[in-house]
């Protein structure tokens, strides 16, 4: 069926924003990961993929999400984002994710893909603020992708969203196609939504929206709001597995995960250091549901030396790849309580991250050493080995 995705990415994305993805996207990646191994030759921390945080604003209120700050929403400022991203462009850098909070409502949001005509975003909202005036602005820019929230059908994706979510996000969506513009579908994986969101249905639904790619999330049980009842079971994670490779040979979309590599094995992105998230208060996160940092990005600080040099990021990669190759938040978070306290970070979520992780109990992750299942694409697995995990430069 993938043989069927370029028709489907022509009659449904612009040429010129299909050139710019493949220009500013996919060819710079390889550039990207060839840095990104020399740097790990010489010892270096500093990761090939960056995720920005802008703001912890949001108009909405999901369950499960870890961005619930107290006080008057922060906002990273845009001369720290461009510090950053011209940091990164120097060390081969050129795909940035743009999330929140909700990202829209950044004052400065497109500003960055304007200042930096030669990298690419990937923009992570709720896709309530795609109205005409933002998807002209997109389109105009070329260099960002759109990566829309949902979690299901109408029912299960506005029990954790809000009532009236899904209709207003799905006619986002429409806007998106309608400009020919390239959008993808993030979909938590829940234990209320896992047969659903795997289903043929939903990914033919999907793909009749429009969207050239669909992102898969397993659920984290954090924030106040943790709702355990969603975490997934072993038997879950093994499905969802087993689920990932039928749906990538029947349906013409591309289906991501970055939580198996082409063996079928787990990984840890921010314990293989291909990953690290800047949240809106400027700490240097191991990734995004981990808000807590010893080391900030500061108006005149050098974002290169401040990650390289940063004892605890380093602490944590050995910390969690020590305990599983899977995810330390799910599988130990008595255990990475015990580490954020002991180490020199702080927590920058507003709340008490230790006290909600002590909280919280273990859950099973993607990690299922007995029952790997590799790839059985090959597209797929020259994609996970040769792109997106950087040529086997990990363990
Ligand atoms: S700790 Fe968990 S959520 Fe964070 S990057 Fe690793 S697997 Fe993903």
């Amino acid at each position: 069926m993938l043989l069927y995705y370029p028709i489907r990415l022509l009659r449904h994305v612009s040429p010129r924003l299909l050139w710019k993805a493949a220009w500013l996207w996919v060819r710079p990646s390889l550039i990207t990961l060839r840095a990104y191994r020399k740097r790990l030759e010489k010892g270096q921390l500093f990761p090939p993929f960056w995720f920005l945080s802008l703001t912890d604003a949001c108009n909405l209120r999901c369950r499960g999400c870890w961005v619930d700050y107290p006080g008057p929403p922060r906002i990273l400022p845009l001369d720290t984002v461009t510090r950053i991203i011209d940091s990164g462009k120097r060390r081969g850098c050129r795909f940035f994710t743009l999330l929140g909070g909700e990202p829209l409502l950044y004052p400065d949001l497109w500003r960055i893909p304007e200042r930096h005509r030669d990298c690419y975003f990937q923009v992570i909202t709720n896709g309530l603020f795609l109205d005409d005036d933002a998807v002209r602005r997109i389109r105009d820019l070329g260099n960002v992708t759109i990566l829309v929230s949902l979690d299901g059908g109408e029912a299960d994706n506005d029990a954790r969203r809000g009532e009236g979510v899904f209709a207003q996000v799905v006619e986002g969506m429409r806007r998106l196609r309608r400009a020919g513009i390239l959008f993808g579908v993030a979909t938590t994986v829940t234990a209320g939504n896992c047969e659903e969101v795997l289903g043929d249905a939903y990914v033919r639904f999907i793909c009749r929206l429009g969207a050239a790619y669909l992102w898969y999330y397993g659920y984290r049980p954090v924030g106040p709001d943790a709702a355990p009842e969603l975490a997934l079971s072993a038997a879950m994670f093994g499905g969802f597995r087993k689920r990932l490779l039928e749906l990538r040979r029947r349906h013409p979309i591309v289906i991501i995960d970055t939580y198996w590599d082409a063996e079928g094995k787990a990984i840890c992105p921010a314990a293989l250091g291909l990953g690290f998230h800047i949240g809106p208060s400027g700490g240097v996160e191991p990734c995004p549901p981990l808000s807590y940092a010893a080391d900030f990005i500061e108006p005149n600080s050098d974002v290169f030396a401040t990650v390289n040099e940063s004892r605890f990021l380093r602490d944590f990669q050995q910390f969690a790849s020590q305990k599983t190759r899977g995810c330390v938040i799910l599988e130990r978070p008595g255990e990475l309580a015990d580490f954020l306290e002991s180490s020199q970070g702080r927590d920058t979520s507003g709340r008490d991250l230790v006290c909600e992780l002590r909280a919280s109990r273990a859950c099973p992750s993607h990690s299922t050493p007995e029952s790997e299942i590799p790839e059985d694409s090959r597209i797929y697995r020259y994609l996970k080995r040769r792109l997106f995990f950087g040529l086997a430069a990990y363990g």
